[in-house]
């Protein structure tokens, strides 16, 4: 059977396909490090996991209302009010299966063929996959390196037309790892004012930075930002909870109400007892992320301090997120490649590292790995990696 046009042009995760890979080597005995996955290795808090039995054991295993249930909204809602001084109304607040539903339901109900959304490249894999499966184009605007992989607000106003419908901002980004500060994120949305532009927050790596600069998100920046944006966030990187699915977006009410309308058939709505977990992931005083963002640190310190010393390889500090985004431009020339993914693919087969190339990311002279792994294995990582280079020159 033919299959929809929609479907015919997504481009597959590149994630996927080295993962895929790396498995395959795996199966067959070899010992593949793999530096490719998206998500903390730690295991849930055991008193998430017994909030979750609990809610099992008292029968709340039932449907539950198409945007969540008004207890996780309140806790979300008192979330917002700490961390970010932003005050919403449960009606501004819709619980997703995950923050990619979220994404995902937002650009089904805010687009119309041929809109446009500004993705600042490098960019998450998923965001222009997304928006095509919505009909809108993204646009992509490049954020130079030397810029800590961030845009401007010169490039974002050329990057505007009257087709312009929304900008996404990630704030610590995956795949790059960087921040916007306060006065670049106003400058922005500054932009995005004149142009009555709606910018979607992705704030999933929120909790995860590790320096002294705080997280801001856009929306605090004063009452009009706020109305001018819709904030993304979930429990899936602050609280190890990838596999429960619980996101959530906040944002103007008209659209929080057509999210709504829309996952009542799409979904119904996000798992109840996962939605139970992550009620008892907010109310707790308990902070996991202490501990994780803790060993996160210690992590990317040693493996960038490892990884910038191979020749032809060069690597701006991430602050945020689990990923370091070398450039490997040098490498790939010097061991006679011409594109990243081939280079990866050589590593992989050679020393068995998995790495994924950039260009799924719009970064053709990056490599990204992820360092949601032990510390062993990352230092035996990078060893390989120098060894691959140097013997290849
Ligand atoms: N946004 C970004 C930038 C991500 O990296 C991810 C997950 O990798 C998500 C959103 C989706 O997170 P969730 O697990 O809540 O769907």
């Amino acid at each position: 059977m033919r299959l929809a046009n929609r479907v015919m042009n997504l481009t597959p995760s590149s994630t996927l396909a080295i993962s895929a890979k790396a498995k395959a080597l795996k199966k067959e005995g070899h010992d593949v490090i793999g530096l490719g996955v998206g998500e903390p290795d730690f295991n849930t808090p055991q008193y998430i996991l017994d909030a979750a039995n609990q809610a099992m054991q008292d029968g709340l295993t039932k449907y539950t209302p198409s945007g969540g249930i008004p207890e996780l909204k309140k806790a979300i809602a008192k979330k917002f009010k700490k961390d970010n001084q932003l005050d919403y109304e449960l009606d501004e607040i819709i619980i997703t299966t995950g923050a990619k539903h979220a994404l995902y339901t937002l650009f089904q109900v805010i687009l119309n063929a041929g809109d446009e959304v500004i993705v600042p490249s490098p960019y998450w894999v998923s965001y222009p996959e997304q928006i095509k499966l919505a009909e809108g184009e993204p646009v992509f605007v490049h954020a130079l390196e030397e810029n800590d992989f961030k845009i401007t607000p010169e490039q974002l106003e050329q990057s505007i037309t009257n087709k312009t419908k929304a900008l996404i901002i990630n704030s610590p980004s995956n795949p790059t790892g960087m921040m916007y500060s306060k006065e670049e994120l106003y400058a922005l949305g500054e932009v995005c004012l004149k142009h009555n532009i709606l910018i979607v927050s992705d704030e999933i790596y929120e909790k995860l930075i590790y320096t002294s600069d705080p997280h801001i998100s856009i929306a605090q920046l004063s009452p009009e930002l706020k109305a001018q944006t819709v904030v993304i966030n979930g429990v899936s990187k602050s609280h190890a909870m990838t596999g429960w699915r619980i996101g959530y977006l906040a944002g103007p009410k008209g659209i929080v109400k057509a999210m709504t309308n829309h996952v009542s058939h799409a979904t119904s709505n996000p798992t109840s007892i996962a939605q139970y977990a992550a009620l008892r992931a907010y109310e707790t005083d308990q902070d996991p992320t202490i501990e994780m963002r803790a060993i996160f640190k210690e992590r990317l310190q040693t493996l960038y301090d490892l990884i910038t010393t191979i020749p032809g390889i060069t690597c701006r500090q991430p602050k945020g997120a689990f990923y370091l985004f070398p450039n490997v431009s040098g490498a790939i020339k010097q061991n006679g490649f011409q594109t990243v993914d081939a280079w990866v693919e050589a590593l992989l087969e050679e020393v068995k590292v998995a790495l994924v190339p950039g260009s799924g990311f719009g970064a053709p002279e990056n490599v990204r790995l992820s360092y949601a792994t032990s510390k062993e294995e990352l230092v035996e990582a990078a060893q390989r990696i120098k060894h691959f280079v140097e013997k290849n020159q």
